[in-house]
């Protein structure tokens, strides 16, 4: 017997058991995001390789070694899009949106070639947002208190928010100096990624998992004291309102994120819930990407969130699973069955936000009683000989113990739309 086929490694079916919670927490982002007058943009899944290798870095991890990359029936190398950003900003530039400045957000997966553990796949998905054109910290700080508001909506209150600033270009390259000075010294006692990367990314040195770098790197020189009046300022600014709006934070110097694109502010939210991905939200402003991918210069801050990391946080704290619909038709006997089709749907004209299940494939009452229950519906709308004589249903509650009733067609109309505007 052949072997049934799985899902690839890293790649996740989403059951209909959890995707309660997966709408739960994009709704939620979607009502937030328009509430502060961001759009949606959608991007294809795939790009052009040079997309990333341009915006991302060569030499970052995702470029050197996450991306799903192959060539297409014409030879030219594509991949599959491991973030949203570069997208984002290529769709920006080829319709012509940065003429003024631009809120948009975007979701769906992204995919990267990662060793899978808990909360890091191969498929997973981000919500992600991109501010165009608007150099001021007080979009940096909007954002900020974006996620901070969408958070206190999906009930999480122990996110931990820590900021830093990249600097300027040069300002960061006169420090970048510094760190190959420091670190040089220090050569013998780096890991071999970091070594590698001495040279090429000193900054991404800096946060290096590996035990013995970090010790090094605890007393390395801070980009801190390399900055100019204007970026201090800048950093201040946020900060200075991340206080007032009581939003709590501390400043991480070490903090460089892995995308090449950032300057001034990055930031990361971050979780204790989780283990080791223990980041669910990160981003910051990146005001060279525009114009490195061949549009006018144009600043730009944006972050993503992983979806899967905080839809897991969710199930933890016990957000259960509602029950995806509200009634159950029973119908037995011929005349009942050959009726029941018709009446749901007067019953979904005149309920529309009703989640009726109808019962298919006949069986005696005590069959579809039973199925009426697991469908985790509230009522069972019992629809038999004499009802239908009598032009009645029968409606009997299925997760209380209140009284069975028979009502009319209107009457039922009106008690279903009662209830279900306790809802949700
Ligand atoms: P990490 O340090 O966890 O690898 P990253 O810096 O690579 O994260 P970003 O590219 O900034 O992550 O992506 C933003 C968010 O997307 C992360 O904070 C995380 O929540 C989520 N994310 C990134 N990679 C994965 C993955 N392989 N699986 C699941 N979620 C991910
Ligand atoms: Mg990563």
């Amino acid at each position: 017997m052949s072997k049934n086929i799985q899902a690839i490694r890293g790649m996740h079916d989403i059951l209909p058991e959890r995707i309660a919670l997966w709408h739960r927490l994009e709704d939620t982002a979607r009502q937030v995001l328009s509430a502060y007058g961001y759009a949606e943009i959608r991007t294809p899944l795939v790009e052009v390789t040079d997309l990333f290798k341009r915006s991302i870095g060569e030499v970052t991890d995702i470029v050197e070694k996450e991306m799903y990359s192959f060539e297409d029936r014409n030879g030219d190398s594509l991949s599959l899009r491991p973030e949203g950003t570069a997208s984002c900003v290529r769709a920006a530039i080829e319709h012509g949106l940065l003429v003024q400045p631009q809120r948009l957000w975007y979701r769906g997966p992204m995919f990267r070639y990662e060793r899978p553990q808990r909360g890091r796949y191969r498929q997973f998905h981000q919500i992600g947002v991109e501010a165009f054109g608007l150099a001021g910290p007080d979009i940096d700080l909007e954002l900020l208190l974006l996620t901070a508001r969408l958070w206190r909506l999906l009930g999480f209150d122990s996110f931990r928010l820590e900021i830093n600033t990249l600097g300027d270009n040069a300002e960061r390259l006169v420090y970048r100096e510094q760190l190959i000075a420091y670190l040089s010294a220090h050569a013998d006692q780096l890991d071999a990624d970091s070594l590698k990367r001495l040279h090429t990314n000193p900054l991404r040195v800096l946060d290096s998992k590996n035990p013995q770098t970090q010790q090094i790197v605890a007393d390395a020189p801070t980009l801190m004291e390399y900055l100019g009046e204007e970026t201090r300022s800048h950093f201040e600014h946020i900060r200075q309102g991340l206080d007032e709006a009581g939003v709590a934070y501390s400043v991480n110097p070490r903090l460089v994120r892995g995308l090449d694109y950032y300057n001034r502010t990055v930031f990361e939210w971050i979780t204790e819930d989780l283990g080791a991905q223990g980041t669910v939200c990160a981003g910051g402003r990146y005001d060279g990407l525009v114009e490195q991918l061949g549009g006018r210069p144009t600043p730009a801050f944006g972050f993503a969130m992983g979806v899967e990391r905080l839809v897991e946080l969710m199930s933890l704290a016990g957000h259960g699973t509602e029950a995806s619909v509200d009634a159950y038709l029973v119908a037995v006997g011929d005349a009942a069955q050959s009726a029941a089709p018709l009446l749901a749907e007067r019953l979904r004209d005149a309920v529309p936000q009703l989640r009726l299940l109808t019962h298919c494939g006949g069986g005696s009452f005590k069959s579809q009683f039973k199925k009426a229950d697991k469908s985790g519906a509230r009522f069972a709308l019992v629809l038999g000989e004499d009802e239908l004589t009598r032009n009645t249903f029968g409606v009997k509650p299925l997760r209380d113990d209140s009284e069975q009733c028979e009502l009319g067609f209107e009457a039922l109309a009106a008690f279903l739309s009662e209830q279900l505007t306790h809802r949700d």
